[in-house]
């Protein structure tokens, strides 16, 4: 991740320890999509621990998206309920 947007020149990372704040969207995005998965393979006739295991698989695929989008979307609520004035992007 830059850190800074090329672009606008937004500095990503506001404070130290700044994304911790993402690791929640992220497991808010993570529970729900890993569930799916293996629901989708109980469904599909799959055994439950076979389902666990392969959807475990599945899943790790997506981590790199989920752990991108997480950081993505935490900027956004942050933005919105904190905008910084100061920043070349608030002005
Ligand atoms: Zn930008």
């Amino acid at each position: 991740m830059n850190d800074a947007c090329p672009v606008c020149g937004l500095v990503f990372e506001r404070e130290p320890g700044y994304f911790a704040g993402a690791m929640v969207v992220s497991y808010a995005i993570a529970v729900p999509t890993f569930g799916l998965i293996v629901v989708a393979l109980i469904v599909a006739g799959v055994d439950a621990v076979v389902a666990l295991v392969v959807g475990g698989a599945a899943y790790l695929v997506l981590v790199p998206f989920i752990f991108r989008y997480s950081r993505a979307i935490w900027l956004h609520l942050d933005w919105l309920i904190d905008p910084d004035r100061g920043s070349p992007v608030g002005k």
